[in-house]
């Protein structure tokens, strides 16, 4: 990979959520202009080796520096090296952004009510498109639905909170509906795919999955993504390609 198309950033700050979750900033090169919902790609030196993973941008789009989420894979090459990160270590970031899980993709049906589906770190994603002042024009409804296995690890929770008071100022229709798969005692603690086949998550929405109206975004978990998609499709919601539809995905690995 050639280390011209990188610039290196520096760490601005690194903050541990658990032993396997962790989030970081860095600063961010003029140059790099990126839309809500799209990922950076960002390399370490391990030894002489230059190792890129994709990562999605938390950060608002109109952030000074940029921020994400990161899980610890214990024999991952990239991030059993990436956890020890710290302030002022530098990374590699390649010049351009990537990805198209953006709102722009959606054309028809017109924008109405979006949810937004994550399993983990599949949040960042959607915390850069909620730290958009647009996302808020254009929807009346917005649910924020994040799956993870135990409460420590609903990261950003209270951050969730800070931004809907900053940027959805006034907007009246947004839930966050978390869901913590090993806690029975959970309001919503089944697979998202069982949650949507059995009603539960648009009873705790107070409104239903419509291919009329919704925009359905998915992120993370490549099985969560796929049998999630299955139980959408069930429900008569369609794939969006060239603009139309209602489901868009981005599978982690
Ligand atoms: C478009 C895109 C965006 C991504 N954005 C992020 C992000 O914002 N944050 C992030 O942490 N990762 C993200 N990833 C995954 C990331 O690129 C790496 O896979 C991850 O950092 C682990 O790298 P690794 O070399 O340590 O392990 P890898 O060899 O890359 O992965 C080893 C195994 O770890 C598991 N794994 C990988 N990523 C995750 C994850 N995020 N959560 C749970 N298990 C995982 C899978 O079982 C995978 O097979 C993204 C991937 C893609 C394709």
């Amino acid at each position: 990979m050639s280390i011209e198309k990188f610039s290196l950033e520096k760490v601005l700050s690194v903050h541990r959520w658990t032993n396997t979750l962790f989030s970081f900033t860095m600063t961010r090169p003029a140059h790099f202009k990126f839309t809500a919902g799209q990922f950076a790609r960002i390399g370490l030196k391990v030894g002489d080796d230059l190792v890129v993973r994709a990562y999605s941008i938390v950060s608002s789009p109109f952030d000074e520096t940029l921020e994400f989420f990161s899980i610890v894979v214990p024999d991952g090459a990239f991030t059993s090296n990436l956890q020890h990160l710290e302030v002022t270590d530098e990374l590699y970031l390649e010049k351009v952004p990537y990805g198209f899980l953006t709102l722009a993709r959606y054309q028809l049906p017109l924008p109405q009510d979006l949810w937004l589906l994550g399993t983990g770190t599949g949040l960042a994603p959607f915390l850069s498109m909620l730290q958009d002042f647009e996302t808020w024009q254009k929807y009346q409804k917005i649910n924020l639905v994040y799956s993870v296995r135990t409460e420590a690890e609903l990261a950003y929770a209270d951050r969730i909170a800070e931004i809907v008071e900053m940027f959805g100022e006034g907007h009246t229709g947004f839930q966050f509906i978390p869901i913590i798969t090993r806690d029975p005692h959970a309001q919503l603690h089944e697979r998202l795919p069982v949650l949507i086949a059995n009603g539960d998550l648009e009873k705790v929405a107070g409104f239903t999955l419509n291919p009329e109206t919704s925009h359905v975004m998915l992120c993370g978990n490549p099985q969560m993504v796929d049998d999630t998609k299955d139980a959408l499709k069930a429900r008569g919601l369609t794939m969006n390609r060239r603009g139309e539809g209602n489901i868009a995905v981005e599978n982690y690995w």
